[in-house]
């Protein structure tokens, strides 16, 4: 038997009907032992240091179905996070080793399938980043990688935008984990980025021009040849009106149309995609897993020459985790979000 400890943890409440709230999440305080129980051959004991919070959570409260195991009423819910090893009775984790995949939303965690775990190979790059930009980075081919953590600006912008020296580039969302990889993507590629966010303090931290005038595109007189669209709705329908002959839209994800639309809302202007001969493709990174070698000949240099700068927006401790998801969805994160569970 080893020492039994508290241990927070987030809890579903109530599967989400509309839009989310802090209170469909609440806080337990449970008790776990520190060493594995008996009976659980092939389990791992972790105590999680970050958790990142990302939008396919809400799907899982609604319990929509994904491609992963639903939330289970009244457990904690789970996501990517970056742990530490402290008892192992599987072969391939020791006590010890840093690991990142998916968890539970709780200080510690005894994880009986780790096949969704992997090792922290490299020690001198920011622990959170492997929640972040780095993501895959290590994961072997034959490794099942989830779809949701490959490199969606990268397979977005390269290979769904086509993106030419000298194009004009709109990203909305520019702030946040996805978006302002693709700005940066697009400068690094030669071309005229502006970009949208919520706010001016988010404006400071994007790393381009961004319009707060909403959907003027007044830094666009001669219109946009490359969308990339994190936000749906509205947004889409404003960029439709102002796409170039020839140009391309990237369906990354409709984040405006997730949380409280039951009817979700209608692109009245798809004329513009006819006449202007308009080339529009939805994606999911996970079909894209051959252009993963690509991503890390070019991004991992970039980040250690620092061409490359990763905002991260870091909320303190387990309590704050239910507050921090539901800023997700109103716009009150800049850059990457996740908590810090523990620093060590
Ligand atoms: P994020 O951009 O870091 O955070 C979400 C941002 O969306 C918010 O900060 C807010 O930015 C904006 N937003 C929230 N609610 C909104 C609303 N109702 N209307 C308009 N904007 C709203 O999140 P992320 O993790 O990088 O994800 C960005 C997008 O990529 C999401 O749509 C997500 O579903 C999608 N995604 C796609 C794939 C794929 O494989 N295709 C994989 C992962 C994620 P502002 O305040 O600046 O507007």
């Amino acid at each position: 038997m080893g020492e039994e400890i508290s241990n927070k943890q987030v809890i579903l409440s109530n599967y989400v009907k509309t839009s989310v709230k802090e209170s469909d999440l609440s806080l337990r305080t449970s008790k776990i032992q520190l060493k594995i129980p008996s009976g659980c051959d092939g389990a791992v004991l972790v105590k999680n240091l970050y958790l990142s919070i990302d939008p396919f959570i809400l799907a899982l409260m609604k319990n929509q179905e994904l491609d992963l195991p639903s939330f289970t009423l009244d457990s904690p819910i789970y996501g990517f996070g970056v742990s530490k090893v402290l008892d192992s009775s599987h072969p391939n984790f020791k006590t010890g080793e840093l690991v990142w995949g998916f968890t539970g939303w709780e200080e510690y965690s005894l994880i009986k399938d780790p096949d969704q775990l992997f090792k922290v190979q490299d020690k001198d790059l920011p622990l959170s980043y492997f929640i972040g930009i780095l993501e895959v980075m290590y994961a072997t081919e034959n490794q099942r990688v989830s779809r949701y953590h490959f490199r969606h600006a990268y397979v977005g912008f390269f290979k769904f935008c086509s993106p030419k020296k000298g194009e004009t580039v709109y990203v909305s969302a520019a702030s946040g984990a996805v978006g302002q990889l693709v700005g940066q993507f697009a400068k690094i590629t030669g071309c005229y980025v502006v970009g949208s966010a919520g706010s001016k303090e988010k404006s400071a931290f994007a790393l381009m021009k961004v319009d707060l005038l909403k959907n003027k595109f007044r830094y666009f007189p001669d219109g946009i040849d490359i969308y990339f669209d994190n936000v749906g709705g509205k947004m889409l329908e404003a960029v439709l009106n102002s796409m170039r002959l020839n140009g391309r839209v990237a369906l990354c994800g409709m984040i405006s149309q997730y949380n409280s639309l039951e009817q979700p809302e209608g692109v009245h202007n798809l004329i513009n995609a006819l006449v202007k001969r308009v080339h529009m493709e939805g994606f999911f990174t996970s079909d894209h897993y051959y252009l993963y070698p690509k991503f890390l000949e070019m991004v991992v240099p970039l980040i250690k020459e620092e061409k490359i700068t990763y905002v991260e927006d870091i909320a303190e401790g387990i309590e704050s985790a239910p507050g921090a998801l539901f800023g997700l969805y109103s716009g009150r994160n800049v850059g990457k979000l996740l908590v810090v569970v523990s620093r060590e």
